[in-house]
């Protein structure tokens, strides 16, 4: 059953931070702390800190800024179900023209954790609610990417990867999520009927995008697309496409390139 993943917080200040700029590419990290959560529980926040920190590679033009500070808390959310967890930044700097998180947190209701264990989710709830903090749904705006009501991210890079990924050769936006309330809208692709359905859009791997991490509600197995990892790239990361596997048909169509060449070998 799909179930609503955050209510993020959106954070309306931005501290203008006094950095140093540095001509060299700064490496992005993230530097966890906890509270309110078991050392059983936070053992779980590695592989999504792994995660994040292997496909975000840094910062683009002059940042210097090494990553963020997240703090990452147990909480009483609203009971068993319904909202699993929430995120977003806490702090913002501006500078070479994006607008970057600084410091954020990330909460998991208490009720749920032990449950998403149990089901094996509670690690792409982790990486999803990380993804928030980084800037997913969070940072559209700022970084003009993203108009809230509008349903429609225009962010190049991720409509890039959109347009091939999905197949929509003709799509000028990326769909971004307007149902599910504050906190699901305007921060997530979209899904349809809240999360009740497939969407019809399928990568090469046939993955419907309801499956994909950064939509609004939890479907498992989850995917991360490129359009997600793209989208980093247009909040002003640099980001490792590559560190996602090639999808099958990819290959499939690279192996039907070999045959037309070997076919061609033996031709002549
Ligand atoms: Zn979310």
């Amino acid at each position: 059953m799909p179930m609503p993943l955050a209510r993020e917080l959106l954070v309306a200040s931005v501290a203008a931070l006094g950095l140093a700029s540095s001509p060299a590419q700064a490496a992005f990290s993230i530097d966890l702390s906890f509270s309110g959560l078991t050392p059983a529980q936070q053992s779980y926040f590695a592989a999504a800190k792994s995660f994040w920190e292997g496909v975000i590679t840094g910062y683009q033009g002059s940042v210097s800024l090494g990553g963020i500070a997240i703090s990452a808390n147990g909480a009483v959310i609203d009971g068993v179900g319904n909202v699993l967890g929430s995120a977003g930044p806490d702090s913002l700097f501006t500078t070479g023209g994006f607008a970057y998180v600084a410091t954020g947190e990330m909460s998991f209701d208490t009720a749920d954790i032990d449950n998403l264990i149990v089901q094996g989710s509670f690690t792409d709830v982790i990486r999803h609610e990380m993804a928030h903090v980084i800037g997913f749904g969070t940072m559209w705006v700022p970084n003009g990417v993203y108009a809230d009501g509008s349903g429609r991210y225009t962010g190049s890079n991720a409509l890039r990867e959109y347009r091939f990924e999905f197949n929509q050769p003709a799509a000028t936006f990326v769909p971004v999520e307007l149902g599910g309330g504050a906190g699901t809208a305007d921060g997530h692709w979209n899904e349809v009927n809240n999360g009740g359905g497939n969407t019809g859009l399928r990568d090469p791997l046939g993955r419907d995008m309801r499956f994909e991490l950064m939509t609004g509600w939890l479907d498992t197995p989850s995917f991360v697309s490129r359009t997600t990892l793209a989208s980093f790239q247009d909040i002003g990361y640099t980001v490792a496409l590559a560190a996602v596997p090639e999808p099958e048909t990819y290959a499939l169509l690279l192996a039907g390139l070999g045959v037309v060449v070997l076919r061609a070998r033996r031709r002549a």
